[in-house]
């Protein structure tokens, strides 16, 4: 749908909305019957109900992806947690593994994570740690052949940094919100470079994960309101503390924020309902935030895929970044709330390319830390064809502009988009990848056509559909939806 472009600086602009205020409804007793945590390992049903009817023939397969029960405990001062995890990973690689890698990211965000008592197929075995003890290298008793599966169980904890000042301060409690990203034991992505680890550069994302399965169990103070990825599946109460079991999965991440501040708003369109959290005060941001995650969601699902899960999230926190991306959620930063002018503009830009990323880094996963630009560039562009969509012409003119506007920032210096996040110094990073890497897609549309090119994507999005991306598959992608040899325009903008 398009609507009429008020004029607006940069980026974007006001919107109506209409929605309505959904009290949170008491919680239902835990249903009496089977743990849900003991479920078997290959039944999924539990995932079933997160996901719309067009994407449930996946839980047929990713016969390979890792499956972890996650049990975890927030503490009453709120920036402790404790919790044991249990994981089945399957060897989905063609050679032998003698070791699994995970990756322990609370180490390298200013906080804290150890752990304890690990075994493997219930033997006890010994970690070594690295990358200043944000990798635990878990030596096999016996090699693992390809298919071949194994059971790996721990304790863990976490200190959570009472600050925001690592990392956007995507770890964090801090005005009264606990966000807790990559916070239990990950496994990291085998891939041709083995086994893919490196301490994530500031500027960019953490992770680089495989689609998995999660089902976790939280148990908190009942005076927070929890968010968490994925699909609520029982609730129930156990002495001072509530007890929530989610099922999350396919997915690259589990994240969970929380807060005792938190109000909920909802809309539900056909399968998905949309949550906007946010304090109270913050509710006419909240809203808007809710408008535009449904219309982005609309857009998205008819150009490229439909959206997977029957559930999206948005929660606002203290983070220093504008909005972080997880699987069916984001978290927004809650300085865009506040109702004026120039932070509207930034919560529309800023949720529309957020909700792009369900597609491109969640439904497509990429190695976020060395091909930024198969994430971000592409969600820049994403976000281009949403203010397309929503205002036509002028939309996209006035963000195109702020591409430009970022490009310029290193006066338009023809750097490679196609770098790894490391490559980048100082303004580079936001200018290239944001800037440069979102008219590399207009560029490339213009050379393949519209057509091509809106096919192009929808087959790249179809085709990689929780599996990983990489550079060549998305150019010669492009090169046989065109009919056409695109070596030229990759070179300039793609590859060093
Ligand atoms: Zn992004």
């Amino acid at each position: 749908m398009k609507r009429p472009l008020a004029s607006f600086l940069t980026l974007s602009l006001l919107l109506l909305s209409c929605n309505f205020l959904q009290p949170t409804p008491s919680p239902p007793p835990s249903a009496p019957g089977p743990d849900p945590m003991q479920t078997p390992w290959d039944d999924r049903t539990h995932f079933k109900s997160g996901l719309v009817a067009s994407a449930q023939s996946v839980l047929n397969g990713l016969a390979g992806a890792s499956v972890y029960r996650i049990e975890f405990t927030i503490a009453d001062n709120l920036y402790q947690v404790a919790g044991t995890e249990e994981v089945r990973y399957t060897n989905t690689e063609d050679v032998a593994l003698n070791e699994i890698h995970f990756r322990l990211f609370p180490n390298i965000l200013g906080g804290g994570m150890t752990v304890s008592n690990l075994s493997v197929n219930g033997q006890s075995a010994a970690p070594r740690f690295g990358l200043e003890n944000s990798l635990m290298i878990v030596p096999l008793p016996a090699p693992l052949e390809a298919n071949q599966s194994v059971v790996l169980k721990m304790d863990y904890a976490v200190t959570v940094p009472q600050a925001v000042e690592l990392n956007y301060g995507v770890l964090a409690y801090y005005d009264d919100v606990l966000a807790l990203a990559h916070a239990y034991p990950m496994i990291a992505v085998y891939d041709d470079e083995g086994w893919n680890a490196e301490i994530p550069p500031q500027d960019g994302d953490v992770t680089y994960a495989d689609a998995a399965f999660h089902l976790v169990r939280v148990r908190a103070p009942k005076e927070l309101t929890l968010v968490a990825s994925g699909r609520e599946i029982s609730r129930g109460e156990e002495g001072q503390a509530q007890v929530l079991i989610v099922a999350n999965g396919p997915a690259r991440d589990f994240y969970l924020a929380a807060s005792p501040k938190y109000e909920k708003i909802s809309q539900t369109f056909g399968e998905i309902t949309v949550n906007s959290y946010a304090p109270r005060e913050l509710r006419d941001g909240a809203q808007f935030a809710l408008e535009v995650a449904v219309r982005a969601i609309d857009a998205f699902s008819e150009r490229y895929a439909p959206y997977p899960y029957t559930e999206f999230d948005i929660v606002s926190t203290p983070t220093l970044a504008l909005g972080i991306e997880y699987p069916g959620m984001t978290a927004i930063a809650s300085r865009l709330y506040d109702g004026n002018r120039d932070s509207r503009m930034y919560l529309e830009s800023t949720v529309a390319h957020e909700v792009g990323h369900q597609w491109f880094y969640n439904l497509v996963g990429g190695d976020q830390l060395d091909d930024p630009w198969l994430d971000e560039s592409l969600t820049q562009f994403v976000t281009l064809q949403y203010f397309a969509d929503e205002y036509g012409k002028v939309g996209e003119d006035e963000f195109r502009a702020s591409l430009e506007g970022r490009w310029a920032r290193v006066n338009n210096e023809k750097i490679p988009i196609g770098l790894p996040v490391s490559a980048y110094r100082g303004a580079e990073y936001s200018a290239i990848v944001y800037g440069r890497g979102a008219l590399f897609f207009l560029a490339l549309r213009e050379e393949m056509g519209t057509d091509a090119f809106d096919a192009f994507l929808k087959e790249y999005t179809a085709s990689l559909s929780w599996g990983i991306a990489a550079p060549e598959y998305l150019q010669s992608l492009a090169e046989q939806k065109c009919a056409c040899e695109l070596d030229a325009l990759f070179e300039e903008w793609v590859y060093p």
